[in-house]
């Protein structure tokens, strides 16, 4: 039985896009990868809905959370990071690491931040130059109201909004400009459908301006190179090429699908599995409000022991989920469906579940 695989991230890839990233490897200095990296960031601009600036690393999202820090603050910087779970803490990591004075507003786990929140604390925040934020948190599946969020930190201050969108992208609205937001992070293995090795960061004007006063030590993610070499078609460094070729792909038909299907189709799969589970007589533990397009987690029942669930499943049913991560390993477990993800994806995906746990109860 070929694997499902059902962990949020890299998800299975169709055949096309499978067979795109086995092409023979060319000169990223020539004339295709030109119209590849023109095209690529055509389409990414056009997905993600803005006039700004998008670019490819070789790197994973994490890569792409630390270009969005390093090339528009500086050490000493106040900066406030909501967190709601474990890849909020990491960007407020990052950002502490290159010296920010980093201010957290954390949330229960399981919730998303609340706009009045995030107000409250920025006042509390002088000065403050950029508002972390994780548009949805993998970690608890939470999806946060990014647009209200936007909203409130708009109106409260001047600060830039950094986003890490990498599970969210491509799968949840967000469109960029209308929001305000200035620096978009994602990363090609979620929702974008191709495999792992790129990191997209993607920078409006503001965010150009803060590049220029920025301090932070910057060398492989620099944006400023990544500019410089696009006006000739090229990379700086050597890309990734058969994840930049399946990525081409996967974004040609995205864009050709429509954003809007696209979105629709997240949102239905996410919707058909928080049914199943819940038809199962399984606890959800994010609301609906604010329950994940991308990814979805539940309480792991009482009776059945998390590490068995997710080995039982994968070892008799060829089906891989996720355990939690952090204080909710042995709590919850997760599903992935984001990128290329077909209703029978998650239906065998529920069966399994539903015989692992007659075993397990
Ligand atoms: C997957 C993910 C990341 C980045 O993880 P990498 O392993 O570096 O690609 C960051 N933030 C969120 C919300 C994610 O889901």
């Amino acid at each position: 039985m070929t694997l499902n695989l059902r962990i949020p991230g890299p998800m299975p890839l169709p055949e096309d896009i499978l067979d795109a990233a086995g092409s023979q490897m060319i000169n990223h200095r020539g004339p295709t990868y030109k119209e590849i990296i023109e095209r690529m960031t055509r389409n990414m601009q056009s997905l993600l809905m803005t006039q700004g600036s998008v670019y490819f690393y070789t790197s994973s999202g994490t890569g792409a959370m630390e270009g969005a820090v390093v090339n528009t603050l500086s050490a000493g910087d106040p900066v406030l990071s909501i967190s709601i779970g474990v890849f909020g803490d990491r960007f407020a990591d990052i950002a502490e690491r290159y010296g920010a004075e980093v201010t957290r507003l954390k949330t229960d786990l399981g919730a998303a931040a609340m706009p009045e929140d995030v107000r409250a604390a920025l006042r509390n925040v002088a000065g403050c130059k950029a508002v972390l934020i994780t548009h949805n948190d993998t970690s608890t599946a939470v999806k946060n109201d990014l647009q209200a969020l936007s909203e409130v930190i708009h109106q409260e201050s001047d600060a830039l909004i950094l986003v890490d969108a990498v599970s969210s992208a491509g799968g949840s609205p967000l469109p960029m400009d209308d929001w305000g937001i200035d620096v978009v992070a994602t990363a090609s293995q979620k929702a974008w459908m191709a495999p792992p090795g790129v990191g997209v960061i993607a920078v409006n004007d503001k965010a150009w301006q803060a590049h220029e006063a920025s301090e932070m030590p910057k060398f492989y993610f620099d944006i400023a190179l990544y500019r410089q070499y696009l006006e000739i078609g090229q990379p700086p460094f050597t890309p990734a090429l058969p994840t930049v070729f399946g990525l081409d792909r996967a974004l040609r038909q995205l864009v050709e699908e429509g954003i809007e299907s696209v979105l629709s189709r997240h949102a239905a799969r996410a919707q058909q599995t928080r049914d199943g589970l819940r038809a199962l007589g399984i606890k959800l533990f994010a609301e609906d409000e604010v329950a994940s397009d991308t990814v979805t987690a539940a309480y792991v029942p009482e009776s059945v022991d998390a590490a068995e669930l997710v080995s039982t499943m994968r070892d008799e049913h060829s089906v891989e989920i996720s355990g939690g991560q952090g204080p909710l390993r042995g709590v919850i477990f997760r599903i992935g469906h984001m990128g290329w993800c077909e209703p029978e994806h998650i239906d065998q995906c529920l069966q399994a579940l539903e015989r692992t746990l007659a075993k397990l109860s």
